[in-house]
């Protein structure tokens, strides 16, 4: 690819309102512009890496046994309503009306449509287990987009769904997701943790998220240096302290489904001093949809924190549990060491859904002894857009992004100074054509310019071509990691490239 052929340039100045470095790097390299908030488009270089990620990913999917399929974007309301997410999620949820006059919805996941095709295509055990799998653009009108592509509205996800007669078959799916999550992490580059996680708009029964540290991220882990332990702050448990240290409370409205109706409920949450209320385990508690503050203190039911004794506390109780939040210093619940916190963005969930759709969709299959039973269902998704984010996060220095030769857009990048431009396009030629990937900088500017913007882009290989260089015996040659660099003759730089690619 010439760089005189790009739509975009590079960037100079830092684009006013970024909040996060990797994010300043992609749209001042060229791989993303911002469209609305939250909403991108993705410029060539951007494109490629993308490209290179989803590979990956199938490769990996595949090796599962995965079928690739493709769902739409756009869905019937009818389908989100019977599984009650319609009525469940608020105005995250896309929603439009057909010229019809018949109610649609945006993916903001796609549970519902695999159940419904699994309803009509899965008949009998003899069809299980299953694995489908596509790469697929989302919309969630999140309230606060924020950090570029970390957290956008329109994003894509790698999303897979397993489907099993019975739990030990979604363990197995379940863990064979567990390994290839972390295959693909290693293999684009991202150090990520997995911790135990909340199942919140999904439901289910087990959660993991797959967590990159990073001071920028907005969730909180707890983790135990000692035993191991790590978990996200909504789902963290602890060893709560005998001695009482004195109770706070905060009153909340809660909002319940009882049958079809939704009703507003007054808590107050007890807890002991000192602490917080955990809003995701309270909400568990209470099988909540959801909670908000309320002004009023003191009323309505009373919650109790299983952390301080009914009997010290006197008063009439409503529900006893535990609704604090975890926090540094705190006693891991399993080894009793001290916890410590740590930011981290999450790229990456696997939910076990067990038959939490098949059932209110009935997506069935006929048994052994031909009776019907709901599908177990599992689902896996990787944000392969704020994957991107993540990594230009976690490669980058003080001038620009770092690539790992596996996710680069290309794999060398080529340029021609004076007294070099013949040499240069024909090399460019003869790399091409050898299977190398070159982005070719063909621009009459300046040679700081190249540089510079060779080092913004970050292509693993620099490959410079001057007078000066064909005075020293052939073609500059330097990583963008540190600062050697070497001349290699024309003739043996195919194999030079070849060789250093491959290692
Ligand atoms: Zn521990």
């Amino acid at each position: 690819m010439k760089m005189s052929r790009l739509m975009n340039e590079t960037l100079r100045e830092v684009p006013a309102a970024t909040e996060v470095k990797g994010h300043e790097l992609l749209l001042r390299a060229g791989f993303v512009r911002q469209v609305a908030a939250g909403v991108f488009s993705y410029l060539h270089l951007g494109q490629r890496t993308l490209q290179k990620l989803e590979a990956i990913m199938r490769q990996e999917m595949n090796a599962l046994g995965g079928q690739e399929i493709k769902m739409p974007l756009v869905h019937p309301a009818v389908l989100w309503q019977a599984s009650g997410r319609w009525y469940e999620i608020d105005a995250e949820l896309g929603r439009l009306v057909d010229r019809n006059g018949r109610s649609l919805t945006l993916a903001l996941s796609h549970e519902e449509t695999l159940a419904e095709l699994a309803r009509q295509e899965i008949h009998s055990y003899r069809q299980l287990p299953q694995m489908a799998y596509h790469i697929q653009t989302k919309w969630r009108d999140d309230p606060r987009p924020r950090a570029g592509l970390i957290r956008g509205r329109e994003f894509t996800m790698l999303d897979s769904y397993s489907l099993d007669t019975d739990d030990a078959g979604l363990d197995e799916q379940y863990q064979a997701h567990f390994a290839a999550y972390f295959r693909i992490f290693a293999r684009v580059g991202l150090p990520v943790l997995a911790v135990e996680a909340d199942v919140g708009m999904m439901g289910g029964t087990m959660a993991h998220e797959f967590m990159y540290l990073t001071p920028i991220g907005e969730d909180t882990l707890l983790l135990c240096n000692a035993c191991g332990y790590q978990a996200n702050r909504q789902v963290a448990t602890f060893r709560k302290p005998e001695k009482m240290r004195g109770t706070e409370a905060a009153t909340f409205v809660a909002e319940i489904v009882q049958g079809e109706e939704t009703v507003e409920q007054v808590v107050t949450a007890v807890f002991p001093a000192g602490s917080q209320v955990n809003e995701t385990k309270l909400v568990h508690l209470l099988d909540a949809q959801r909670l908000r503050l309320a002004a009023g203190q003191g009323s309505g039911w009373w919650i109790l924190d299983d952390g301080i004794d009914p009997k010290v506390w006197g008063t009439k109780v409503d529900k006893v549990g535990d609704i604090t939040a975890a926090q540094e210093g705190d006693a891991c619940a399993t080894c009793g060491e001290l916890l410590r916190t740590t930011r981290a963005v999450e790229v990456a969930n696997i939910f076990k859904l067990g038959t939490r759709y098949s059932s209110t969709m009935n997506a069935t299959f006929v048994d052994e002894q031909n009776q019907a039973r709901p599908i177990v269902m599992g689902c896996y998704g990787i944000g392969v857009t704020r994957l991107l984010a993540c990594l230009a996060e976690h490669h980058q220095d003080q001038v620009g992004l770092v690539w790992p030769v596996a996710i680069a857009p290309y794999q060398v990048h080529l340029l021609a100074l004076r007294g070099g431009v013949e040499t240069a396009v024909a090399l460019h030629q003869n790399l091409r054509q050898a299977g190398v990937e070159v982005l070719f900088d063909d621009r009459d500017v300046r040679p700081g310019v190249k540089f510079n913007d060779a080092d913004l882009i970050g292509l693993p290989l620099r490959l410079t071509v001057s007078q000066r260089s064909l005075t020293a015996g052939g073609v500059e040659v330097k990583e963008r990691i540190g600062s050697e660099t070497a001349v290699v003759a024309e003739d043996d730089l195919l194999n030079y490239i070849t060789n250093w690619l491959a290692g």
